[in-house]
């Protein structure tokens, strides 16, 4: 089914951040498979634990434990401020489930509210509740009739927040950095003023970190950058370097699912945690958050700098290896198409505006072959 407008290039390999049509072509790949490869294509550390766990065992139900599943369950709780995981199969499925458990502790806690406030430009998933809860007209449309419980406000005023509150409200859900809306950060103050609210109004707080997770913005979570620690989290995308898995995080204060509340049969299964315990220690050992932090913030610089030279570049944003360039006129799609034939690859997330997403092992090297690209492409684009 043509759901997406797909470029017309198959990609039949990979190895750190580069790939290769079937053509033999090679392109810097600045899409990661949308934020996915954190530690790159191809990497051994990924593909030693697949190889290694294959052999031994890929699934038994959730009816029992597997070393691979209590491992990485250890390593993500060791590292966040997360008490409890629950593993799935994407970023959707891991929102579902944070959503049913908001809904739960609304239900033992606040006497049964269960609305909650999302932003708009968010973007949740494409599930029906996520549809709901993603607070963007084009993802809705044409879906009517919509799941309700979701309220939606501005992102970054938390005066909206307030406005939105009331006897039915009992979570508040944001990106710490919307990614898909825009790469939309921010002001320093506003995850902890919503923390704030959320403490007085015995609201939980749920950050969807799908996009941001495992060192995208330069730190493990991004909630660690801002200083503002959520009574849930959610993770697909970056945590399983490539394999599909998601997990739903809660703090004790949320921990309130029991047995036969929720399930999955392949979440978390053997395979898929023993290759996402694989990137997620690299990701730790290695320091990826702070190569993504440097070499991000690099990226940004060279793109400021082409901004100089290209009018048509009329704002550039991010954070770590998340930077929005937007422009003054509705380039994107020929602009891609001219990365295409250089061999660059980025992903659009509106007409005027396009994402670099690079693995977090990315080089400054590689950024420099980026901007040159990137440099040429804009020369074609904006006649
Ligand atoms: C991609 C994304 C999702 C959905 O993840 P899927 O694995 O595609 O279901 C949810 N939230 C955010 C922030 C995302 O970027």
């Amino acid at each position: 089914m043509k759901v997406v407008n797909r470029q017309s290039i198959v990609i039949v390999k990979g190895e750190g951040t580069r790939v290769w049509d079937d053509e033999g072509k090679d392109y810097l790949d600045f899409t990661a498979g949308w934020a996915v490869n954190n530690i790159g294509h191809a990497n051994p550390a990924i593909t030693a634990a697949i190889q290694a766990q294959a052999g031994q065992l890929l699934q038994t139900s959730n009816q029992f434990f597997t070393i691979p599943q209590l491992e990485l369950a250890e390593l993500l709780v060791e590292n966040s401020c997360m008490e409890k995981v629950f593993f799935c199969n994407s970023g959707a499925e891991a929102n579902e489930g944070a959503i049913k458990l908001i809904r739960k502790w609304g239900k033992i806690n606040k006497n049964g509210p269960g609305e909650i406030i999302t932003a708009y430009k968010s973007f949740h998933g494409r599930t029906m509740n996520m549809v709901a809860a993603t607070a963007q007209p084009k993802y809705q449309e044409a879906w009517a009739p919509i799941p309700t419980g979701f309220t939606h406000v501005d992102f970054d005023d938390i005066t909206q927040i307030k406005n939105a509150t009331n006897e039915n409200t009992v979570a508040v859900m944001l990106e710490p950095v919307q990614s898909e809306g825009g790469v939309n950060i921010p002001s320093s103050d506003y995850l902890s003023n919503v923390r704030s609210w959320c403490d007085e109004n015995n609201l939980l707080l749920i950050f969807d970190e799908v996009s941001t997770g495992l060192g995208r913005l330069g730190e493990l979570f991004g909630y660690q950058l801002f200083d503002v620690e959520p009574d849930v989290l959610t993770l697909a995308k970056g945590l399983g370097g490539g394999v599909p898995i998601g997990a739903f995080l809660c703090n004790q204060r949320a921990n309130v699912l029991e047995p036969g509340d929720h399930g999955s049969t392949f979440g978390g299964n053997a395979l898929t945690c023993a290759a996402s315990e694989a990137s997620t220690r690299f990701i730790i050992e290695e320091d990826v958050p702070g190569n993504s932090r440097n070499v991000g913030k690099y990226m940004k610089d060279q793109l400021e700098n082409l901004r100089m030279k290209h009018e048509i570049i009329s704002d550039v944003r991010g954070i770590g290896c998340l930077v929005g360039v937007e422009f003054s006129a509705d380039i994107a799609g020929k602009l891609l198409s001219a990365c295409n034939d250089n061999g660059l690859l980025l992903n659009v997330t509106a007409t005027n505006i396009v994402r670099w997403m690079p693995p977090l092992t990315v080089t400054k090297e590689e950024v420099d072959e980026a901007i040159e690209k990137f440099d040429k492409a804009l020369d074609i684009a904006k006649v």
